[in-house]
């Protein structure tokens, strides 16, 4: 048997029918830029979110970086992001002109560990990026405590996390400002590139629609130097189709990650641990061993599709060297780096594949 480690043919052999409308309804209406599918999308998806607004951008990056931009972050300026995550976060900060200041991740839970973000705080700070990776929530509540205290705004990375809660509500709600990717293969995907941003303020969302349209308020007029990044209508219109359909493939995950808990029990295999505030939507099911290259090998032979999450940390990437870690610096994210195996995970895995997943992974000696 083969399972791959990845695939979104299962959801797409499903919305056959309506992706195809939505490629009709678009090219009939033959309006690419700010059609009208764009805002049914944005409307959709701050309804889903429970916010007021959400603006439609290029992708995740934009999304994160032009809610700094509309935060007035910039030059001279620090913001905090967890040591483990998609570079994605740290670029989005160092394009603004502030420079990332790292901290250790949570072992357990592979989230910013919230003990260590106080003594990375300094006079310069001015927001924490709390990113919800493998689409599983942070513990907001002191997170957002921290940021009260210090004066700190919150921009949440939610590219992994669409539909996830915590206590009972969904991420993107709880910070100042959020972002989100719609990569293909992130739990709500595009068929290519697109991004959003939610929030609650309405002067913030003013400025992130501004700032991704060349920075004008209206057509030819120019407030800011901005960026093109919107989100256009056939990805607006593919969106919409899979929308309606998020709660039930992060359902199905949920459900897939019930199975593998509940199944693998090698004893050399570390499970992820999710906390009980916790509702996951296991962008990423992310196993621990110490001997991962042999495990990887193992699944190879196999058949079975696996990835890293992610196999060099951020402090140690030549792209970074100018921050000046070094190995050492950040344990955790580096023994993740180490030791992460991201196994097959995505919607309409069979009970079959998922099985063989879970026998292959205890046989392993
Ligand atoms: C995918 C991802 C991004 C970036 O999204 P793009 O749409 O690829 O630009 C940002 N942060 C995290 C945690 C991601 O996984």
């Amino acid at each position: 048997m083969k399972v791959p480690f990845v695939t979104l043919k299962p959801l797409e052999r499903e919305l056959d029918k309506e992706l195809k409308m939505a490629f009709e309804r678009v090219l009939d209406a033959s309006f690419y830029i700010h059609g009208g599918e764009d805002e049914a999308f944005e409307e959709a998806f701050s309804v889903l979110c429970g916010v007021k607004h959400c603006v439609g951008c290029g992708n995740g990056l934009d999304a994160l970086m032009l809610s700094l931009k509309a935060l007035g972050i910039g030059e001279g300026d620090e913001v905090i992001v967890p040591a483990n995550t998609y570079i994605a976060t740290a670029l989005a900060v160092s394009y603004t002109g502030a420079v990332p200041v790292l901290v250790d991740p949570d072992i357990n839970t592979f989230n910013i560990d919230v003990s260590k973000i106080e003594r990375a705080i300094s006079d310069k700070t001015r927001a924490i990026i709390p990113v919800h990776l493998y689409g599983q929530p942070c513990d907001m509540d002191p997170i957002m405590a921290i940021a009260k205290q210090y004066g700190l705004y919150i921009v949440e990375d939610c590219a992994q996390a669409h539909g996830a809660r915590y206590k009972g509500k969904r991420v993107g709600s709880f910070g100042d400002i959020s972002g989100f990717s719609f990569y293909p293969g992130k739990n709500l995907g595009a068929l290519g590139d697109a991004g959003a941003v939610v929030t609650d303020n309405r002067e913030l969302a003013e400025t992130v629609r501004a700032l991704g349209d060349y920075g004008s308020d209206y057509k030819y007029h120019h407030i800011y130097k901005g960026h093109n990044s919107r989100l256009d209508e056939l990805q607006a219109a593919f969106l919409l189709a899979k929308l309606p359909l998020l709660d039930k493939i992060n359902e199905n995950r949920r459900e897939t990650a019930r199975k593998y808990l509940e199944g693998i029990s090698n004893p050399g295999i570390i499970l992820p641990s999710v906390p009980e505030w916790a509702e996951p939507v296991w962008h990423v099911f992310g196993i621990r061993c110490s001997r991962r290259k042999e495990l990887e090998e193992h699944l190879k032979k196999a058949g079975i599709g696996t990835n890293k999450h992610y196999p060099i940390p951020i402090h140690l990437q030549k792209a970074y060297e100018d921050l000046g870690y070094e190995k050492g610096d950040f344990p955790a994210a580096e023994e993740i780096s180490e030791t992460e195996l991201s196994v097959p995970m995505y919607y309409g895995m069979t009970d079959d594949e998922i099985g063989y997943v879970i026998d292959s992974i205890n046989s392993f000696r």
